[in-house]
């Protein structure tokens, strides 16, 4: 029967068009399922370089601050001692610097600590002694002469 024999074949082509599109849908399947895996992954990535990232500067700004905490400001103290802030000379280590607006600002060679106008123990560090020259700058390339009188007003 010839009519049978057609019918048979159109089956069979059909069937063969449906399990390729089966295994077609499969890999799209499972090519998405990488491409999401691959998403979480980097994405986890991110997340721990980012914590990491915060974590290492909170550990520097715990340092910081610890080193702050203990150092004497002062020059002297004998080798490294001097240098974990332990310093016991009657000099000061510290650099006065007066910028364009005319703030000045004192600041720690030793911890990197910083006095700035309207810090509760500004004026001490400004009358620390020390055998640092003070400093200024005058030029200031990088402001306009309208902000610097702004500034010099608000510091006044
Ligand atoms: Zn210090």
């Amino acid at each position: 029967m010839p009519n049978k024999e057609v019918k048979t074949e159109t089956e069979t082509a059909d069937q063969k068009m449906d399990e390729l599109l089966r295994r077609k849908q499969e890999l799209e399947l499972k090519k998405l399922a990488r491409e999401v895996e691959q998403m979480e992954t980097e994405d986890a990535h991110r997340a721990d370089a980012s914590a990491k990232a915060e974590a290492e500067l909170k550990a520097g700004r715990d340092s910081a601050a610890a080193r702050q905490k203990v150092c004497t400001h002062l020059k002297g103290g004998i080798g490294v001692d001097g240098f974990h802030g332990k310093g016991n000379s009657s000099n000061y280590a510290v650099i006065k610097h007066t910028y364009p607006w005319g703030e000045t600002r004192v600041s720690c060679q030793r911890c990197g600590k910083e006095w700035r106008p309207g810090d509760p123990d500004y004026q001490q560090a400004l009358n620390f002694p020390t055998d640092n020259t003070s400093s200024s700058s005058s030029i200031w390339v990088g402001l306009d002469p309208e902000r610097v009188a702004e500034l010099q007003h608000q510091n006044r």
